[in-house]
């Protein structure tokens, strides 16, 4: 028997991939060639045809570096295969044309970018979209039963953390025939596996936690081999593939990837309790808290409670712009998952260009700041809020 003993995370994302150099390199080095070099027309048409592995061009993805990547990362969820691409919103696109075009139901809020093609750009393809909120969840057979073959969610998602039931939402979509795909990037492969709660399909932007250094971008879709086959030829005309370069830099980053994510829980959760605390601070949301509303579903589909959390400031949306201008550790600036903590006040960046009123619909306030907790001293986080929010 050849079975390998079931292995953590951790472990998986240091050792996941199977590919080793010629040389004895620990791990795939960057392969920063666009194409393969073969000994015969015979050697080449297995490769083009299938019936070997190997390498051939590498806007196909036919690349070691980018084909280590791939199996590296579909352990981490678990999937049979894993697509890099350029970005997370390239890994986005590719999943809705491969599987959106009979039309695609959105639940929650999701990432600008995404809320944008499905609200603009895929319309002007023919696309039908729907975009509802968590809580209006029941709608949801109502849009499956008129052919939506797609359901897309994001859990938490930002800014205000809201949970969505992968679980529940998996059984209705299944029911109507439909697939169930989860933008997993907040929470990473560490805190949450859609694939083991019955969604079919994850995309991740790597930009985030998977990259975790605020210096690469990237996106990753993962899922079975018979869902990921169709979205293979996808990206490879769109073209949205990953440089070598990149390619190497996500594998480095996926190796602290486990220890990060700890870190940044751990820190999170201590910074929430000490922000439910403070007298200037009207709300806390992190679903690490046990008065969070999503606290009992965290703790049935996650196995963390991550690293983003938001907070209401009291007096409003100009104090909270105050505060976000006086931290000085936290630095002003979108995107997540870094090393460095960072801060944004969702109503002038990624809400803003929502009405106050549709803003409000999604529970989302102007006195709202957004936080992405790194990896600094936990301590240190903690004094900077206190000194920002002293008035
Ligand atoms: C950043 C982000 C994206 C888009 O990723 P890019 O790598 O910037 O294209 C998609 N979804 C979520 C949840 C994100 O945070």
């Amino acid at each position: 028997m050849n079975k390998k003993p079931p292995q953590g995370l951790a472990t998986r994302a240091i050792h996941g991939s199977a590919s080793k150099d010629a040389h004895g390199s620990p791990y795939t080095p960057i392969y920063n060639t666009t194409t393969f070099s073969f000994s015969s027309s015979a050697a080449l048409l297995d490769v083009v045809e299938g019936r070997k592995p190997g390498s051939l061009y590498t806007r196909y993805g036919q690349n070691p570096t980018i084909q280590s990547l791939e199996e590296t990362l579909a352990g981490l969820e678990n999937a049979e295969l894993a697509w890099t691409f350029c970005s997370g919103m390239a890994a986005i696109s590719t999943l809705f044309l491969t599987y959106g075009r009979d039309g695609i139901a959105c639940v929650g809020d999701v990432y600008g970018g995404t809320m944008e093609l499905l609200s603009s750009q895929l319309p002007q393809l023919g696309i039908r979209t729907h975009l509802i909120l968590g809580k209006e969840i029941d709608r949801l057979d109502e849009l499956l039963a008129a052919g939506s073959k797609l359901v897309f969610c994001e859990t938490p998602a930002n800014p205000t953390l809201e949970l969505l039931d992968i679980r529940a939402i998996a059984a209705r979509t299944h029911a109507h025939g439909a697939l169930l795909a989860i933008d997993n990037t907040f929470a990473s492969p560490v805190n949450q596996r859609p694939l083991e709660l019955g969604a079919d399909l994850v995309v991740h932007s790597a930009t985030k936690y998977l990259g975790g250094h605020s210096d690469l971008t990237a996106g990753v879709l993962m899922g079975s081999k018979q869902l990921l086959m169709p979205a293979w030829s996808w990206r490879k005309n769109l073209g949205g593939m990953l440089a070598p370069e990149t390619a190497a830099l996500l594998s480095r980053s996926l190796r602290t990837l486990a220890v990060r994510v700890a870190q940044q829980n751990a820190s999170a959760q201590a910074i929430a309790e000490a922000m439910a605390r403070h007298p200037r601070v009207a709300r806390v949301l992190y679903p690490g808290l046990p008065d969070f509303p999503g606290h009992a579903l965290a703790r049935s589909q996650m196995h963390g409670f991550g690293g983003m959390l938001t907070i209401e400031v009291k007096g409003g949306g100009d104090a909270a712009t105050q505060v976000a201008d006086r931290l000085r550790l936290f630095t002003l600036a979108p995107s997540l998952g870094g090393a460095e903590s960072l801060v944004t006040q969702p109503c002038t960046t990624s809400h803003h260009d929502l009405t106050k009123e549709e803003r409000a619909r999604r529970g989302i306030s102007d006195a709202m700041l957004r936080l992405s907790i790194g990896l600094e001293d936990c301590a240190d986080l903690i004094a900077d809020l206190d000194q920002a929010l002293m008035m």
